[in-house]
């Protein structure tokens, strides 16, 4: 295969150009499907990050983004969102090259943030505050500002439209941003700022550097000139974000990890069932915040569920996401890979019982990449590492129940609380689960599913704040409120 990126430098994108890297290091991007180069990228380091805050709070102050007409944000996001999903094909083989997955996937991504700078584009010019009424000779009114440079840290799981899914809302509301993508897979998010340029985006307005975490993300979010930090990543990580920008009091929204739960009821259609909650689980090769981790089936039909499962699991495709007809590609890097099979030794070893998978696969093609099989555990009860901890790769593991009550019970017995799967013909089981499941998301009858217009967002440890829908753009403004007493000298 030629791989035509593998000589391509991809630099740092601030205010509105290429920029040298101010230390000599460069990362060099491995295509996880053979861990051979693809590309390489600047790896920035802290003055880079200061450099970049230093040009995106100019461009607030002085590119005329911020006191645009909402019209003119709205335009210039519409064309950006046009001109992605005209480069489809080039960004999402980008994507899957860098990152792994199917193209099919990739191609979702890409045209799933095309649809979110249009929606958001939608709300560029409702941004509007209330009228209140007050006693006496005096008008009151809020409005609405944007709040001035906004940090965008994202991981490498949905490089592109993770990356897109924040910046999207801040930028409408009239703010400048600066991104840092994940440094295993920034090839996209830097892409995607030179497309912003060509939209008609002012220089400065958007800034991506490059670096690792704890040196460029760190600087970032501990800058005193940032005005807020939007995190999608790790648990962990999400706890240090939130305590560097407490130290100045900048507001956060952390996107994190899940366990969740995928609640399979006995009267459920289970051929569908079966398929969501594959599809749930191996997309992406399992790398999602939101995959359907935890299997919880009620132990009337557990057997035969689990036997058209397996049946499906064993006839995924595995192979590099370019490839045609492939179900699942490799995980990210070796050493997710590593961490995903050390789970399924943890798994063995606590007693699961393993029905499918839980192998590197070598099979022909295969052998340099990062390829997991799609590994299925029965018998797991809640206490197990593999039932509470985040595994983020191909691997599900199942617990089973008799009654509802024990379903919710185990449904709830994690940290987590991101996205929840129920599927039953009943809508009285549907609604009382929907109520009963601490999660921010809860589908019915399909796994897993999401739009820019609706909000996603997690409970308990999943995270703080909400991506997507109508109230994104809250957290990217702020609201000023203006008392004008026009009473003269008439004594009130
Ligand atoms: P990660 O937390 O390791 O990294 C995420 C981003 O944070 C990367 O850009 C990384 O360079 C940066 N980073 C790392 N350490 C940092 C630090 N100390 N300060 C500032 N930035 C730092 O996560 P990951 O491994 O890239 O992604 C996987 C995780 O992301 C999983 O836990 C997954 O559940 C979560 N995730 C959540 C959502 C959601 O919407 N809730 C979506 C996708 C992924």
């Amino acid at each position: 295969m030629t791989v035509t990126e593998s000589t391509k430098h991809y630099g740092m994108f601030v205010g509105g150009q290429e920029v040298p890297d101010s230390g000599a290091e460069r990362a060099t991007v491995l295509n996880p499907a053979t861990n051979e180069p693809l590309a390489t990228t600047s790896l920035g380091g802290k003055e880079d990050a200061r450099h970049a805050v230093e040009v995106a709070l100019k461009a607030f102050q002085s590119s005329g983004w911020a006191d645009a007409d909402g019209a003119h944000r709205a335009r210039v996001l519409f064309k950006l969102g046009q001109l992605l999903a005209e480069r489809v094909d080039e960004f999402s083989r980008l994507e899957t090259m860098n990152q792994g997955k199917p193209l099919r996937e990739s191609k979702a991504d890409v045209l799933f943030a095309a649809r979110t700078l249009e929606y958001m584009a939608g709300l560029a010019d409702k941004v509007q505050g209330d009228s209140i009424p007050v006693p006496g000779e005096r008008l009151d009114f809020t409005v609405k500002e944007p709040i001035g440079v906004t940090v965008h840290i994202s991981p490498w799981n949905y490089p592109l439209q993770l990356s897109v899914r924040s910046l999207a809302p801040a930028l409408a509301a009239g703010n400048t941003a600066v991104l840092k993508p994940a440094t295993l897979t920034p090839l996209t998010s830097l892409a995607f700022a030179r497309l912003a340029k060509e939209a008609g985006l002012p220089d400065g307005v958007l800034n991506v550097v490059v670096g690792p975490g704890r040196e460029v993300g760190e600087t970032l979010v501990e800058d005193p000139r940032i005005a807020s930090v939007s995190f999608t990543g790790s648990s962990d990580v999400g706890r240090r974000i939130m305590e560097l920008a407490s130290r100045h009091v900048v507001p956060v929204t952390l996107e994190l990890g899940g366990k969740s739960p995928n609640i399979v009821f006995a009267d459920a259609d289970l051929d569908r069932a079966a398929k969501g909650v594959l599809y749930g689980i191996f997309l992406n090769a399992g790398q999602m915040c939101w995959a359907g981790s935890r299997l919880i089936v009620q132990r009337s039909v557990e057997e035969t569920f689990l036997g058209k499962l397996v049946e499906l699991a064993r006839k995924l495709k595995l192979g590099p996401g370019y490839e045609p007809g492939v179900d699942m590609g490799p995980v990210v890097s070796k050493e997710q890979m590593d961490r995903v099979l050390g789970y399924v030794e943890k798994g063995k070893q606590e007693g699961a019982k393993l029905l499918t998978g839980g192998e590197r696969s070598t099979a022909d093609g295969l052998k340099k990449g990062n390829f997991v099989e799609p590994t299925i555990f029965a018998g797991a009860d809640p206490e197990m590492t593999i039932a509470r901890e985040e595994i983020f790769g191909p691997v599900l593991t199942t617990l089973a129940f008799d009654t509802f009550e024990e379903a919710i019970v185990l449904a709830n017995a994690t940290t987590y609380g991101l996205f929840s799967g129920v599927w039953t013909k009943d809508l009285t089981l549907a609604h009382r689960a929907a109520r009963q499941i601490q999660a921010g998301m809860v589908s019915v009858n399909e796994y897993p599913i999401t739009f820019p217009q609706t909000p996603f967002g997690g409970y308990k440890q999943s995270g703080i704040g909400w991506e997507q829908g109508i109230h994104a753009l809250d957290f990217y403004t702020r609201t000023k409120n203006v008392n004008v007493f026009f009473g003269g000298s008439k004594k009130k």
